[in-house]
């Protein structure tokens, strides 16, 4: 038995093909999984009983369990979510102005071992699968349906929750593909999905490829010296070639690359790293997020204070680039960025 929420439309649309059934059923079986929400192939009755039957004997249709939920003082929730093998993700529902965003995860753990985050302190599980990656969002826009929200109110995603998304490539693209299946599958619009990626670089051209989805890059340092020391990757793909990728990264004409930064006490907030940021990013299409660092139990790197944090952003914008101080949300529940880790820790 295989999950169907692991194929994608075309995917499906083979399957049945090898079966001499119309292909174009996929759309209808798409229409019913992932809009109307269904979870058995017998209540999809604009099919036959016989395909019905073939359906729930090949496939089957799961969701996550949720395990635990958490909200916090500003709306924002986060799912402890438990995987067909005991295993745990979170992903994060933030509610914006008109709309909701989900942070969702791609692995159990994460190697990039970067130094800051709480998640790599859990070291690597393993990839999600596509059906995992799906889940989050299928059955987040579940869960606003079962409150009477409009579901397709949960409009954004980023995949910014557990895991290095580039580093599950195939499952990735294979996700993003129903994500934005704009007929059938989950209708989101490239403009609203965003992948978030500490660097690796063949897999960051190659996603500017094979996607339009936005690209967002975990930067976090000016000098090699130190990004190096605070995550590894750097020692793989050094500032220079991650820039100069981002530099010819295929994307739409007026899109701009997100450049993460956070901003660590001492560590990379002074006034030369605001102008070294400035120069690195002048001959890219680049905005910056600042995202003051979310202190955890696990690390001994501090926030810097809130002037330093917004002269940082000053300088940035002084020099005609555009930059934003990313406000956290959900800091209370440990929901904010960097602070996921599940059930991994000892
Ligand atoms: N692996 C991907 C996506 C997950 S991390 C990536 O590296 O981009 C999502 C963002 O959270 C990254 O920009 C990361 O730099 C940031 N982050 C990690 N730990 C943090 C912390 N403790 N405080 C603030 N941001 C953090």
């Amino acid at each position: 038995m295989e999950n169907i929420l692991d194929f994608t439309r075309d995917d499906l649309a083979v399957w049945l093909e090898s079966r001499d059934i119309r292909p174009f059923r996929a759309g209808q079986i798409f229409k019913w999984l992932y809009i109307r929400q269904v979870d058995a192939f017998e209540q999809m009755t604009d099919l036959s009983k016989a395909l019905r039957k073939t359906l729930a004997d090949c496939f089957f249709v799961n969701r996550l369990i949720l395990d635990e939920r958490q909200v916090s003082v500003d709306g924002t929730e986060k799912f402890l979510l438990r995987l067909a093998d005991g295993q745990h993700i979170e992903s994060v529902l933030i509610p914006e102005k008109d709309h909701f965003t989900l942070c969702v995860s791609s692995q159990v753990g994460c190697a990039q071992a970067c130094q800051f985050c709480l998640t790599a302190k859990g070291g690597f599980v393993r990839n999600l699968s596509v059906a995992e990656i799906i889940s989050q969002v299928r059955d987040a826009r579940y869960y606003l349906l079962e409150k009477d929200v409009d579901p397709l109110k949960l409009s954004n995603i980023v995949f910014m929750g557990m895991g290095e998304p580039l580093a599950n490539y195939k499952n990735l693209i294979k996700a993003l593909f129903i994500i934005t299946d704009s007929d059938y599958g989950l209708k989101f619009s490239s403009r609203r999905v965003t992948v978030s990626t500490s660097g690796l670089v063949p897999k960051m051209t190659q996603l500017g490829l094979d996607t339009d989805v936005n690209l967002a890059v975990s930067l976090n340092a000016t000098t090699d010296e130190m990004r190096s020391e605070l995550m590894p990757i750097n020692k793989t793909y050094p500032l220079p070639v991650l820039l100069a990728a981002c530099q010819t990264f295929a994307m739409k004409p007026r899109n701009k690359i997100t450049f993460e930064y956070i901003l660590m006490k001492g560590v990379n907030d002074t006034r030369t790293d605001a102008l070294r940021l400035v120069k690195l990013l002048l001959p890219i299409k680049a905005k910056v997020n600042l995202i003051p660092f979310n202190e955890h139990g696990r690390s001994d790197f501090k926030r810097p204070s809130k002037n330093a944090v917004s002269d940082f952003l000053q300088i940035l914008l002084d020099r005609n680039l555009t930059a934003i101080t990313r406000k956290s949300k959900g800091d209370d529940i440990l929901a904010a960025c960097g602070q996921l880790k599940a059930k991994l820790l000892p």
